[in-house]
């Protein structure tokens, strides 16, 4: 699960990680007011006005702008609340963007990234860091990989002192900014393992202060660090033990179509191909997608029914996958172990012919092929073959390799 930058913000404050005063607003009618607050007693009033969205490369796409006035922070509203996001990671099509965040804007000396994850070749959580913060950070692992500074968490004791403080050194802060960017560190590390996340990450992590006193009155400046962007994602599995997360969700921001198969206890992720698949397991899914991608053909999607779906499952996977107008041909592939074939068969012909399309007609219209294997096969194919006649878009495949040729040439 994601959430938005807001709330990110939320998290880091409360875990004691200095973040600068903001406001959520949606609509610009507001945003006067909220910049009056964000920049209450500034001597140069500064702000930024942020587009929150699950979607990260804001600052590029121009969804993140520094405001000087009551009028352009009015009109970074209006421009952002009625204009798509496109950004490297929203696709073409952009995003709408439904809130903003008002911050008071922060005069930036340098800026830093700081992240926790979990390497899966070392299988620890670790503390990632870089002084070439504020940009994409795939881009400076792969320009620059000596940019990038890794330090494993402790399985136990987590991201321990001495090891803070050592990256803060490499990352060449000295004194009480050493001290500081230990502690963000070891706080950003806590809330890594207590909320259950996959990642925390704060880009930048920025260094603030008087430009003017750096260079002459080192021992006077009063320079600190402050996270003005985050970014946190959960682990989905982990989540039932996080209420205060739960209600962070936003299922606006997400796929319509996966939240309604999330709904149903199916796996589904929305794909750009023209074959719909509908398969049970998560490994056969994607041998599946695949085997597809061999024969020329495009999936439109990934969907795992799971070991034990019913038929109101199967029925409401192949409900969404239809909701799909780019799907011109439908691919289930079902290894029965538990799940017997033949029941699976009855609950694909069911379906196939009392299905409600969006015209009012029933039953599938798009072509069908279906490849069983595992228990009661036989049994299953015997009820495949003698729908044919109800349901006239329907094929039996007899392997993987033959189901993917069949439907790749049904959709041409
Ligand atoms: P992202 O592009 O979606 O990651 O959005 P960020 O919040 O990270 O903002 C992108 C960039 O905008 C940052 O790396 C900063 O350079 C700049 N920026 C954001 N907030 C401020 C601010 O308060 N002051 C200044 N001077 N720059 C900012
Ligand atoms: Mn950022």
């Amino acid at each position: 699960m994601k959430i938005h930058e807001y709330q990110a913000r939320e998290l880091l404050a409360a875990a004691g990680i200095p973040v600068p005063p903001s406001m959520v607003i949606e609509s610009p009618l507001v945003a006067e007011e909220a910049f009056k607050q964000a920049t209450k007693g500034m001597a140069a009033p500064l702000a930024v006005v942020k587009a929150q969205v699950h979607a990260g490369g804001r600052g590029k796409a121009g969804f993140v702008k520094l405001v000087k006035t009551a009028e352009e922070a009015v009109a970074a509203a209006k421009f952002m609340l009625t204009t798509k996001m496109v950004s490297i990671q929203t696709g073409p099509e952009g995003l709408a963007v439904k809130k903003l965040l008002i911050a008071a804007g922060v005069d930036i000396v340098k800026e830093y990234y700081l992240a926790i994850t979990t390497d899966r070749g070392t299988r620890r959580n670790v503390l990632i860091a870089s002084k070439e913060g504020g940009v994409d950070i795939e881009t400076v692992a792969h320009d620059h990989p000596e940019a990038i500074i890794k330090q494993p968490l402790h399985p136990t004791l987590g991201l321990q002192t001495f090891a803070a403080r050592k990256v803060a050194y490499e990352l060449g802060f000295t004194g009480k900014l050493a001290s500081q960017a230990a502690d963000i560190m070891q706080k950003l590390a806590k809330l890594f393992v207590e909320k259950d996340c996959s990642l925390a990450e704060i880009n930048p992590l920025v260094l603030t202060g008087s430009t003017q006193t750096r260079d002459t009155e080192p021992e006077t400046r009063s320079e600190s660090l402050l996270a003005i962007d985050a970014k946190f994602n959960f682990d989905d599995n982990g989540l039932f033990r996080h209420t205060d997360l739960q209600a962070m969700a936003d299922s606006a921001e997400d796929n319509p179509l996966e939240t309604r198969a999330h709904a149903a206890g199916l796996s589904y992720i929305a794909l750009d191909g023209n074959i719909g698949c509908l398969v049970n397991g998560a490994g056969l899914a994607m041998a599946t997608m695949d085997i597809i991608k061999l024969h020329g053909g495009k999936p439109a999607n990934f969907l795992d029914v799971g070991g034990g779906a019913t038929e109101e499952a199967v029925t409401e996977a192949f409900s969404i996958i239809l909701s799909d107008q780019q799907v011109k041909g439908i691919l289930v592939n079902i290894f029965g172990g538990i799940m017997r074939c033949d029941i699976i068969a009855q609950g694909v012909v069911n379906a196939a012919r009392t299905f409600k399309n969006a015209d009012g007609s029933t039953g599938f219209k798009v072509p069908l092929v279906v490849r069983l294997e595992g228990t009661n096969v036989e049994a299953g194919r015997k009820i495949l073959s003698e729908a044919r006649s109800l349901v006239p878009t329907l094929q039996a495949a007899t392997d993987l390799g033959d189901a993917a040729r069949k439907v790749c040439a049904a959709v041409g």
